[in-house]
């Protein structure tokens, strides 16, 4: 497998990944939020909206990771249902093995 294909494999994991890690750094980002929406809207509101919303993209990218499904061998990468355990961001498919970005299986 070539580089540049190798690394297109793994493109959607690695957005997916960015993607959650930014959503967590929303989570703390509702203080100011809610300091700046005290301003129009009335308490708690102006709290409990942000802090929704950060919550809501937070558990869509968590869903969103844990569907990325193993180049090997098709299951979720980072999801074991048997097992009821999630690992957001494991170094290897928590199913098989095969190791984040390897280019060779
Ligand atoms: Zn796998």
């Amino acid at each position: 497998m070539t580089n540049e294909a190798c690394a297109g494999l793994w493109s959607g994991l690695r957005a997916r990944r960015v993607a959650y890690v930014a959503s967590m750094l929303g989570i703390p980002a509702t203080v100011p939020a809610a300091m700046l929406l005290s301003r129009w809207i009335a308490a708690p509101l102006h709290f409990v909206i942000p802090a929704a919303a950060a919550l809501a993209v937070y558990v869509a990218m968590g869903k969103r990771l844990i569907r990325w499904p193993c180049p090997r061998c098709g299951r979720s990468f980072s999801a074991r249902q048997d097992a009821g355990r999630t690992i957001p961001l494991p170094s290897a498919c928590v199913h098989c093995g095969l190791p984040y970005e390897a280019c060779e299986w």
